[in-house]
């Protein structure tokens, strides 16, 4: 039975695939989304390498994550900006402007749903180094940085 074999080999490559890096599986479950993720400290550091991975795998589908969409409820989120990956820990809008209605999809759901956004924001957060940073996002990549820290909130489109 040599399909037997192949099966087994595939799966055994697969696991060696998600143990050398740190692919998370995509939480799905609502009500586990639906919690607040509390705030994030310099142990959480290990949750930024974790979310490059998991948004490196997924870069196809996905511009942003949250923490919780891979387990952890803690506020840390990711978001792709001309291709670079940037890890935010307990970020806060501070301030917002020009607020639209648009659509969005998300990794955890199925379908595109109504989400209303602001183009103009600025977000006060700690980077990598635990160090604070505010900064000025506008259009797409300020949608994916407030439908992530929605996550964060337990709100999901
Ligand atoms: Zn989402």
């Amino acid at each position: 039975m040599p399909w037997r074999i192949n099966i087994a080999s595939s799966v055994l490559e697969m696991q060696c695939l998600y143990s050398k890096s740190m692919i998370k599986p995509i939480v799905k479950d609502v009500l586990f989304l639906g919690q607040k993720s509390s705030e994030a400290t310099k142990d959480d550091l290990y949750i930024a390498t974790d979310l490059r991975d998991t948004l490196e795998y997924h870069k196809e589908e996905c511009v942003g994550m949250a923490a919780n969409m891979i387990g952890y409820k803690k506020k840390v989120i990711i978001f792709t900006d001309a291709e670079v990956n940037t890890v935010m820990f307990n970020p806060r809008i501070i301030k917002k402007s020009r607020l639209y209605h648009t659509q969005e999809g998300c990794l955890s759901l199925t379908g595109i749903r109504p989400a209303s956004r602001y183009e103009d924001i600025v977000v006060q957060y700690f980077d990598e180094s635990f160090i604070p940073q505010i900064k000025a996002f506008s259009g797409f990549t300020a949608q994916i940085i407030q439908h992530e820290i929605d996550h964060l909130n337990g709100i999901i489109i």
